[in-house]
């Protein structure tokens, strides 16, 4: 599937980054190799920070933006952001599609 990327979105427009929780945490935790046994405890971990962080909805929206495959990101290990990029992309299709129209009426 390709990644459609939109260019009006400024990332760093509110620069989330600046209140991840995960700043200055062991990043171990965070990008865990595979998803079997120590390595759910390090994704739980991960989660556990996640919760305790005011950036957790717009690093969620990056990584489903730009694909993140791996890691933990907002709150979500990398099976739980598989099946939220389906739901996700159809409704910033849908959101994107209202825009374009309401242009259209506008002009
Ligand atoms: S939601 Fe989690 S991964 Fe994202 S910035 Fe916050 S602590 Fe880091």
């Amino acid at each position: 599937m390709a990644l459609i990327w939109n260019r009006g979105i400024d990332w760093d427009e509110e620069d989330w980054r600046e209140e991840a929780a995960c700043r200055n945490a062991d990043l171990e935790f965070f990008f865990p190799i595979g998803v079997t046994g120590i390595a759910i405890d390090q994704i739980d971990a991960a989660k556990r920070v996640c919760q305790m962080c005011d950036a957790v909805e717009p690093c969620l929206e990056f990584a489903l933006a730009t694909n993140q495959e791996s890691g933990v990101w907002g709150g979500t290990s990398e099976e739980e952001r598989r099946k939220l990029r389906k739901s996700w992309l159809a409704a910033r299709r849908q959101t994107l599609l209202l825009q374009k129209e309401h242009t259209k009426q506008s002009l």
